[in-house]
């Protein structure tokens, strides 16, 4: 006859996936903000300018990025522009001309997030 054990199923530590959703959450509270403060919400089709001063569109989508390196409200990420890689920051929209916001439409870098 098979011994019984008192022993719970479940071992594993059931903390663990809340520290990681934690973690995530402070990892793009700061991209978040900075979208919002220029206008974006949560992302999307986001006008941002390089370092060189190139303006260009991008997909940018908080805490999820598979073409960039995220420092906050920076990515490093190629410049379609240059072309180069850059630190990029997103620009709000209203402070561009009519002529830089057309330009920043035509220039699309991949589209993937
Ligand atoms: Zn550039």
């Amino acid at each position: 006859m098979p011994k019984r054990t008192t022993e719970p199923d479940e071992r594993r530590p059931r903390r663990r996936r809340g520290r990681w959703l934690m973690l995530a959450g402070a990892a793009i509270l700061p991209e978040i903000g900075a979208l919002r403060r220029r206008g974006y919400g949560f992302g999307g089709n986001v006008i941002v300018r390089c370092r060189q001063g190139h303006l260009f569109t991008t997909i940018w989508i908080p805490g999820g990025s598979l073409k960039a390196l995220r420092f906050g409200p920076w990515r490093l990420q190629r410049c379609p522009v240059g072309p180069h890689w850059s630190l990029v920051a997103p620009v709000r929209a209203s402070e561009l001309t009519e002529e830089q916001r057309l330009a920043a439409r035509e220039v699309r870098d991949l589209r993937v997030p």
